[in-house]
């Protein structure tokens, strides 16, 4: 190196990976070199930040959907667990009352029971909503068609519908895909 002091591209080689055990002795021993070093290795780390800002990895971007979507969606709309179904649980009490009918029930926000009967072209399902006031209607879809059952003051509400696969929604909760 001679009495010269390292170029600044050099010491950026050096700190960029290509190690120069010449430029290292002699920035350990040059005041100035150990100063142009340091602004070597600034440029460097804000390159490397400039460099990985703008691609965010998959977790990041995780994060950075949910935080928006807790600030800025509707409430989160909850699913409901079935707990009981007399169709592949038969218990003798539940069965025993009215073999006609199929017991559902579910639990989660509120609890939604339904007895499902044979009725034409299709089934009746009568419901209770526990507690009552928690929505005043519950929603039924299936094969394509909407259909609305208002909730009574009781909790009750009264469906007749196609045999299908049927989502229930009641308020911010909902059913998926219960075999009618
Ligand atoms: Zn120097």
């Amino acid at each position: 190196m001679g009495t010269g002091h390292i170029a600044f591209a050099a010491l950026l080689d050096h700190l960029a990976g290509r190690e120069s055990a010449q430029v290292a002795a002699h920035v350990a021993a040059c005041e100035s070199c150990t100063h142009e070093a340091a602004a070597a290795r600034r440029l460097l780390e804000a390159g490397r930040r400039a460099a990985t800002a703008p691609t965010m990895t998959k977790k990041q971007r995780r994060t950075a959907r949910s935080i928006f979507k807790q600030a800025f969606a509707p409430p989160r709309v909850s699913l409901l667990k079935m707990v009981l179904d007399s169709l592949t649980q038969p218990a003798p009490a539940v069965r025993s009352g009215a073999p006609e009918a199929r017991f559902v029930r579910f639990e989660g926000a509120v609890t939604v029971e339904m007895q499902i009967s044979k009725a034409p072209r299709g089934v009746e399902v009568r419901g209770q909503v526990t507690p009552a006031d928690y929505a005043t209607r519950v929603e039924a879809e299936g094969t394509g068609r909407r259909r609305t059952s208002a909730i009574g003051p009781d909790g009750t509400f009264l469906f007749r519908l196609p045999r299908g696969e049927t989502d229930f929604r009641i308020g911010n909760t909902r059913i998926n895909k219960l075999r009618l």
